[in-house]
């Protein structure tokens, strides 16, 4: 029987009957273990409305108590790591050392947000003018909402709720409806924390609730991450209904190896970055740019490792786990077949096994192709699975070239032991977060994660300082104590003496 997955709406699971329902699969099995209630354009607009009032408390809650509750649920977050780990493997189908790794990802920024006295702290002038101080100060926005994608059902939240809740606004946020409860058993972390009740919410939904979110008069700001076409859709909506938004979009990250690389640790690299969480990361590596004459040789030591992954039940100790649902799967296994009749060389085939798991799975394993070009859809989409493809290109210029003429700019790395090549890399490449020697790049905690071009819309990125500045507004304040000395008329525009 599944089980019901609910919204938790000040506090507490709704109690209501959902119109509407998804259901949620175990995607090593292909059994459907859940049914997700999927909220109505009316509930939203109660959550808000409630939202709201809590909001506007917990923006008058003082530093010294938000910090406490920060502290209280880092450490809740970190008690419950295994158990929300395994609530993500169950959903999304990642294993669960990955899916540890994810939580502890997230975790860093709750860390991060601890530090809010600090962060929040604003800029004091003593005599501006004569008597005259000015000072800034940083304030909540209200209520905003956080729309995340399947793939980090635990750490995506986690990028925005605890530096949202620090800078005192109230959230709602609504999970990816594929894998929603990770996303919940962290929310119910905040109420054992102390915050208030009303401050933190989720509701489940499709388009219906996230369009309530992007129109409603209570929602203040959205911080969006999914697929481009959705966050432009989301940017576009939200901004036209006046909502401060940041939306992260989608990804096709190229890792460019030049000559005098370490083939060996490139093509680890490539591996670790290309397969991991099967693909299903906006900062896996889906290009592999070989700079002649690597091709050959790397492409070999990449196979060979490939050959020894095992693809399986990510509860069970394998390398990777099954894509997330059976749609996805047949998506990416079409773009295989595109490749296929394109003209690539296919050097491992994923789509035939052996797959250590339950037959009804979403599997399709680890998949190699080579000689790729880039008219061809391997190349062009974002295919979000396990398929790497190698480009060959004669020259770093001819490298740069490529990643940048590419509508995409999340992530991208280097692999060089030349320093000078490296650092022309950093500086010349059209992409948001860059790696030298680093496949997946993603920033800590107080650095800010967002890309370029098509992989954001909105100018800020996620958490870090950028976080801060997201979730709050600035004003600044002139202030002066009269005396008898500042009588008088005068109709001209103040000046500074
Ligand atoms: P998605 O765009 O399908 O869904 C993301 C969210 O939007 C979900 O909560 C979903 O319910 C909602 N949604 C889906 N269709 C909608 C519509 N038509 N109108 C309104 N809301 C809609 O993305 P996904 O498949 O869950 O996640 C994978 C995508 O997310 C990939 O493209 C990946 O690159 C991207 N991603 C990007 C980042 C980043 O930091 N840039 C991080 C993680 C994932």
């Amino acid at each position: 029987m599944p089980t019901r997955i609910t919204h938790l709406i000040g506090g507490r699971d709704w109690t209501g009957t959902a119109g509407r329902t998804g259901a949620v699969h175990n995607p090593a099995t292909g059994t459907v273990t859940g049914r997700v209630d999927l909220a109505s354009a009316d509930l939203v607009a109660e959550v808000a409305a409630a939202a709201t009032v809590a909001g506007r408390a917990w923006a008058d809650a003082s530093l010294a108590r938000r910090t406490r509750v920060l502290f209280a649920f880092r450490e809740l977050l970190d008690r419950r790591k295994e158990e929300i780990a395994a609530l993500i493997t169950a959903e999304h189908g990642k294993v669960l050392d990955d899916a540890l790794g994810e939580v502890a990802r997230g975790l860093e920024v709750a860390e991060y947000a601890c530090g809010i006295p600090h962060l929040l702290q604003g800029g004091f002038t003593e005599g501006a003018s004569t008597g005259v101080d000015v000072y800034s100060i940083r304030q909540p926005l209200g209520v905003v909402a956080v729309i995340s994608p399947f793939n980090f059902p635990a750490m995506v939240p986690l990028w925005f709720v605890p530096i949202a809740i620090a800078c005192g606004n109230a959230v709602i946020l609504k999970p990816s409806e594929k894998d929603p409860s990770a996303a919940v058993a962290v929310a119910r972390l905040w109420t054992e924390a102390g915050l208030p009740d009303g401050v933190m919410n989720v509701v489940h939904g499709d388009k219906e609730a996230v369009d309530a979110l992007l129109t409603g008069p209570d929602v203040a700001a959205v911080s969006f991450v999914g697929s481009t076409p959705v966050a432009r859709y989301v940017y576009e909506t939200a901004t036209a209904h006046g909502k401060r938004v940041q939306a992260l979009g989608g990804a096709k990250n190229h890792m460019l190896v030049l000559p005098d690389a370490d083939l060996d640790l490139a093509a680890d690299a490539a591996v670790n970055a290309g397969f991991g969480s099967a693909g299903e990361r906006c900062m896996a590596i889906s290009a592999l740019v070989a700079v002649e004459p690597v091709a050959d040789p790397l492409v070999a030591r990449i196979e060979q490792r490939m050959r020894g992954l095992r693809t399986g039940d990510g509860s069970t100790g394998c390398d990777m786990g099954p894509l997330v649902t059976a749609a996805h799967r047949d998506r990416v296994a079409g773009l295989v077949a595109a490749g296929v009749e394109a003209g690539a060389a296919l050097v491992v085939d994923g789509r035939t096994g052996p797959f250590h798991g339950d037959s009804g799975g979403f599997w399709l394993g680890p998949t190699l192709f080579d000689h790729v070009t880039p008219d061809m859809s391997i190349y062009r989409e974002e295919i979000f699975g396990p398929v790497l493809s190698v480009v060959r290109v004669p020259s770093y210029d001819a490298g740069l070239e490529l990643i940048n003429a590419n509508r995409y700019g999340n992530g991208t790395a280097i692999f060089t032991n030349d320093g000078g090549a490296a650092r022309r890399f950093q500086r010349e490449v059209r992409v948001g977060m860059v790696g030298v020697n680093v496949p997946i790049p993603v920033p800590v905690a107080y650095y800010s994660f967002g890309g370029w071009k098509d992989s954001l819309f909105g100018d800020t990125h996620a958490y870090g300082p950028d976080g801060v500045r997201f979730f709050t507004r600035g004003k600044v304040v002139t202030a002066r104590w009269l005396d008898p000395s500042h009588g008088g008329l005068n109709l001209g525009f103040p000046r500074t003496d």
